[in-house]
């Protein structure tokens, strides 16, 4: 399964797999019910596995002693047991095992990678001009991104099992195909099957929407974690939304739900990436931001390498923080922008919080008052007052952090289909 996408079970024990129909079937859920329930509790005995699964104990024991030849687990002295009475040998989620997520946009590429255990081993952002490769370079380019990232991993003492890309556009997740990507220019671009060229085997490769992966990020270990109906806004160039409602992600019938940049909210207003006038990302994008608040340093002026966004964003916050009243007023009204498409998801969704990624993020102080007021103004009242746009402290790397978060899901979600070469 080279270059089969991954396809995730967006959420820990959420989803209802198929009644096992035979032996090795229930083996295989049984493999994942003892991990998940690992990851869930922390560090467990094999008794205490027993008995808070209902599993019998030999079962459990055989099922460990297989996640331990697979090195998805690994054995604690007695003291971390977990459990009351007799001490057992705790069994915790193995360190040595984990996954890669790369994060492709317009002007950076981010890396984060991590172990089974979810700690992070890296995390990195690179600027990177998408606009100006052509569709091969750029695939050129992420390709040995990814190798170098995974040679990094596994000289870190991780061996990765599997690595998602995340791309600001519309995705066929099945395929690993890139159906349309404006902002990169890319349409139908096979990334999946490209990247296996160029990489082990072994390794699982998928794609998604950028705001999807960052919001299941978000939900797992960012900000409002948790919080069962959310919605993640990507602060770009580009601006996408990631939707969670009742703790799943929506996708839509063709998993290409969440284009929120292109919401038209000004009729006859500039032209967007997609073709189309008046988009909500021309009001809020940063490439919009950029333009009103630093014109000099506007995007597609000048030479030369260009400016990672962060630092474009330095200079704003600096600017700011000088008191530029222009600038502040170019962030108030993009601030107010942010609160009237705000205004459509709250009436669309009804999310209790607005988590604001990218950029956003970076300016969040200067952006959120305006941004609630309009909100305020022009949602129901009664739904607006009981949702907040927070600042995401997850960084640029939301995105790349939850594509090995994807990764980890899956593996989690069928241990038997890891293979790991040096396993015992
Ligand atoms: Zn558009």
């Amino acid at each position: 399964m080279v270059t089969r996408a991954t396809v995730s079970k967006e959420r820990a024990g959420a989803g209802s797999a198929a009644e096992p129909t035979d032996q090795l079937a229930l083996r295989r859920a049984n493999l994942s019910r003892t991990l998940r329930h690992i990851r869930q509790n922390g560090p467990r005995s094999r008794a205490a596995i027993a008995a808070a699964t209902g599993l019998h104990k030999a079962t459990v024991s055989s099922l460990v002693d297989e996640l331990l030849d697979r090195r998805l687990v690994r054995e604690l002295g007695p003291e971390h047991s977990g459990s009351a009475g007799r001490p057992g040998r705790g069994i915790a989620l193995s360190p040595d095992v984990g996954a890669i997520g790369i994060e492709i946009n317009v002007d950076y590429l981010a890396v984060h990678g991590s172990d089974l255990t979810g700690r992070t081993v890296i995390e990195k952002r690179v600027s990177f001009d998408a606009q100006g490769r052509d569709v091969e370079r750029c695939l050129d380019d992420l390709t040995e991104a990814a190798r170098r990232s995974l040679a990094e991993l596994t000289r870190r003492g991780v061996t990765p099992v599997g690595l998602t890309v995340a791309v600001p556009g519309l995705v066929d997740v099945s395929r690993g195909v890139v159906v349309l990507a404006p902002n990169l220019g890319w349409r139908d671009v096979p990334v999946a099957t490209r990247l296996a060229h160029g990489l082990s085997p072994e390794l699982w490769i998928g794609v998604d929407n950028d705001a999807n992966l960052a919001a299941l990020a978000e939900y797992t270990w960012g900000v409002a974690a948790g919080t069962d109906d959310l919605v993640y806004l990507t602060g770009e160039v580009g601006v996408g939304g990631g939707v969670i409602v009742n703790g799943r992600l929506l996708r839509g019938a063709d998993g290409f739900s969440g284009e929120v940049g292109h919401l038209p909210v000004e009729p006859g207003g500039d032209r967007c990436g997609c073709g189309r006038v008046g988009c909500w990302e021309t009001k809020v994008g940063l490439a919009e931001l950029v333009r009103r608040a630093t014109p000099d340093a506007a995007y597609g002026i000048g030479d030369g390498p260009i400016p990672d966004p962060q630092e474009r964003v330095a200079e704003i916050a600096r600017r700011l923080a000088a008191g530029d009243p222009g600038v502040a007023a170019a962030v108030a009204e993009v601030g107010s922008w942010l609160g009237h498409g705000g205004a459509i998801l709250v009436n669309l969704f009804n999310p209790r919080v607005i988590v604001l990624g990218g950029y956003f993020a970076e300016l969040a102080d200067h952006l959120i008052p305006s941004a609630q007021a309009n909100l305020a103004r022009m949602a129901l009242a009664s739904t607006a007052a009981r949702c907040h746009f927070v600042a995401s402290h997850l960084g640029f790397t939301a995105a790349a952090r939850g594509g090995a978060g994807v990764v980890v899901e899956r593996m989690i979600d069928d241990p038997a289909a890891v293979m790991l070469a040096g396993a015992r």
